[in-house]
């Protein structure tokens, strides 16, 4: 059978694939347009620290279970670092590694006083019992205690992970240090201090830089169909506020399947129905079709929202947007991005388009360690003036290399780092 007629998306290899390998691409490329020193460069391309841990937890059986989980501390030149934590059974050190250094980049490209970090723990959440689940959390905050705290290593969630988890962290790195603790983590529930607008600051972050490359491309709401892969926080969130501004989402997913209608989602409609149904599988107002093919629908806007690596070698010839703006981390490989731009497809990179999420998670890190909360108009104000002085700097920074928006990001954010890198000087 050809590629194309199969049902299995085409998969492409190994190497291109693998997070790591993508960020180092990345990072190359722009280190090269910086002539940044070979020591820097080796500085940067290397995470400070990692940490990985064995913790036995108590299943409710009776029986115990040993689980293993890393910590990865990418980058604390600017400050402590930052980075989610993601429960998945195939979490490995490579993405995680990846994942760190990424937040190094947004953190820096959206110039808030953070590195780089990540947490994974290798499990699968759904066979695991809310129990277990606290358990296993606790365990593992207390197995990477001596590296975290507000000015060390602030966690965050990220797949698989929530408020919940955010709360036990807090709860436990409290218990340890004897006094309450709120900005060890970011994301936690708003009644033990998180921040107003923090559910919603990614996909508003994605809402904005849309808005900000419409301007630059000289396109109206009105007149573009949307395409949305996922409909999680990122997703649906940003699906929503760009249909309050009047784009035109045709399609939204899920990990089982696609809602399709070209005249256009009722969103409003759509979100309730996943919030009482679990899955979009069975919304009335559209066709309901397969994954497979849903990021070459005819659109004029592309938003990866679920995961890694879905534009690829494989399948960027057929995309037919003309912006892409990454809402997930790493949805474009290298090669897929090559492939975009031989073809004038403006992608927004994800260490800009999704970082609305850790800039208000360091406002959130700002209000606890004040004491003092702020309403939702400031929190969303002050996001939007970070969002579109990142994006026109970003945007600067590309066109005088001459490069597209995702090297031009690299070069803001490396260039933050490696000037503070050489202002601290080599400790010895
Ligand atoms: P989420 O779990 O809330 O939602 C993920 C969505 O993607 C779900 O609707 C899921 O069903 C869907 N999905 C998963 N695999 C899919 C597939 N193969 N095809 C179609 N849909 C699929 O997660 P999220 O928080 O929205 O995160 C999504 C991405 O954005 C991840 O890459 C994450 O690292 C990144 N991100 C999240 C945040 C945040 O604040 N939540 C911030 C920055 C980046």
């Amino acid at each position: 059978m050809s590629e194309g007629t199969t049902n299995q998306p085409a998969k492409a290899n190994r190497d291109e694939l693998n997070p790591f390998h993508s960020m180092a691409h990345q990072f190359g490329l722009a280190a090269d347009l910086l002539e940044l020193d070979e020591g820097t460069r080796d500085v940067l391309r290397q995470p400070d620290r990692e940490l990985t841990v064995s913790m036995p937890v108590l299943k409710d059986d009776g029986s115990i279970e040993v689980f293993t989980g890393y910590r990865v501390q990418h980058n604390f030149s600017r400050g402590p670092c930052k980075g989610g934590i993601r429960f998945a059974p195939d979490v490995n050190l490579d993405e995680v590694r990846a994942l760190a250094a990424w937040m190094t980049w947004k953190c820096s490209v959206v110039d808030i006083p953070f590195g780089g970090g990540k947490g994974g723990v290798i499990c699968d959440p759904r066979n695991l019992s809310k129990g277990e689940l606290e358990r296993l959390t606790r365990r593992y905050t207390a197995s990477i205690m001596d590296i975290l705290g507000p000015d060390r290593d602030v966690p965050a969630p990220d797949m698989n992970t929530n408020e919940q988890t955010m709360a036990w962290i807090m709860d436990t790195y409290s218990m340890h240090v004897r006094r309450t603790t709120t900005a060890v983590v970011t994301g936690k529930p708003i009644a033990i201090g998180g921040s107003k607008g923090r559910r919603e600051a990614t996909g508003r972050g994605v809402m904005l830089v849309c808005r900000e490359a419409m301007k630059k491309l000289g396109r109206n709401p009105e007149d573009t169909r949307v395409v949305v892969q996922g409909c999680g926080n990122v997703g649906g969130v940003g699906a929503l506020l760009l249909h309050r501004e009047g784009y035109k989402i045709v399609s939204v997913s899920d990990m089982y399947g696609a809602l399709y209608n070209p005249e256009g989602l009722d969103m409003p409609a759509v979100m309730d129905y996943l919030r009482d149904n679990g899955k979009l599988e069975g919304f009335s107002g559209a066709d309901y079709i397969e994954n497979e093919g849903q990021l070459e629908l005819p659109c004029e806007l592309l938003i990866p929202a679920a995961t890694e690596n879905q534009i690829t070698s494989k399948n960027a010839d057929r995309i037919q947007a003309e912006l892409v703006v990454e809402g997930a981390n790493g949805p474009t490989t290298p090669r897929g991005q090559e492939i975009l731009d031989s073809r004038g497809v403006m992608v927004v990179p994800d260490i800009l388009a999704n970082a609305g999420g850790v800039t208000v998670s360091y406002f959130e890190w700002v209000q606890d360690r004040m004491g003092y909360f702020w309403t939702e108009e400031i929190v969303n104000s002050r996001l939007e003036q970070v969002m579109v002085k990142s994006f026109q700097s970003v945007v600067k920074m590309a066109e005088r290399h001459n490069v597209n928006l995702r090297t031009g990001a690299y070069l803001v954010a490396i260039d933050r780092v490696a000037r503070v890198y050489r202002m601290r000087g080599v400790f010895a």
